[in-house]
């Protein structure tokens, strides 16, 4: 099965106006590439962004979402707020958001059926930190975090929800996974899903994340479970995102 290849931006909370303006003009130049190229850039930019990638190959997302339609949340954003923005992506659970803002597996679940039902498509970050991997936990955080999705959306939501293996230990450390490492886990999530859905298995888009650069990328993109890459710093540098864009064909 041929899947076709995401690399995501996440921007943080980093940028201005005047370097979201520079960052984006650079990825404008880049050619076209047969991978979905997708930026995340903070809530205050994704106007601006979405002005400059209207009628791109480019597409946006947005960091976060609530869970909730509307009402007195404050300093929170729905799901429809971002779909009036043209947002296509919403991260849900990425582990800053786990480990620093309390997002529990059921937060994250609720998060990713708000986001579905604004027909908006869920990047579900998963993976374990560096304790649970000594310790040999991997494949059981993994299937824990998907076990309060699937319980909540069913399997066959998984259709349109892009999975992110972001192992914790490699986030903003510098230290990636290894590309046969991350593969093994990408193959062990698939095997996962297919006790639940041989197509939804096969159709799942599973992205590798933590700390991607060009010179990894290639490597890991080889990789047959390894559908692309949610990148956080390097996506910073237009050159060294496109980089890492065109090693994914
Ligand atoms: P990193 O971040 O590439 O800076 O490690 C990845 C992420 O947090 O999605």
């Amino acid at each position: 099965m041929i899947r076709q290849k995401i690399v995501a931006g996440n921007w943080k909370m980093n940028g201005s106006k005047e370097s979201v303006s520079l960052l984006v003009d650079g990825l404008l130049k880049m050619e076209g590439s047969s991978a979905q190229v997708v930026v995340a850039p903070a809530f205050p930019y994704l106007s601006q962004v979405s002005g400059m990638l209207s009628g791109s190959h480019i597409v946006l997302a947005a960091q976060n979402a609530s869970d909730q339609p509307k009402g007195a949340f404050t300093g929170e954003v729905s799901t429809s707020m971002l779909n009036d923005f043209g947002v296509k992506y919403v991260l849900a659970g990425h582990s800053e958001r786990r480990s620093l803002y309390g997002e529990s597996d059921a937060m994250v679940a609720h998060k990713v059926k708000a986001i579905l039902a604004e027909e908006l498509i869920p990047m579900l970050c998963i993976g374990e930190t560096l304790e649970e991997r000594k310790s040999d936990k991997t494949l059981e955080v993994c299937e824990r975090q998907l076990n309060a999705v699937i319980e909540l959306v069913g399997i066959d939501a998984f259709e349109n929800i892009v999975i992110a293996y972001e192992p914790v230990w490699a986030i903003g450390t510098g230290v990636s996974a290894s590309a046969e490492q991350a593969q093994g886990v990408h193959e062990s999530i698939r095997k996962y899903l297919s006790t639940f859905s041989v197509s939804v298995s096969q159709q799942s888009q599973i992205l590798y994340g933590g700390s991607v650069k060009a010179s990894s990328s290639q490597a890991l993109f080889a990789m047959p479970d390894i559908d692309g890459a949610l990148v956080g710093g390097a996506s910073l540098d237009a050159d060294e995102f496109i980089a890492i864009i065109k090693a994914a064909g």
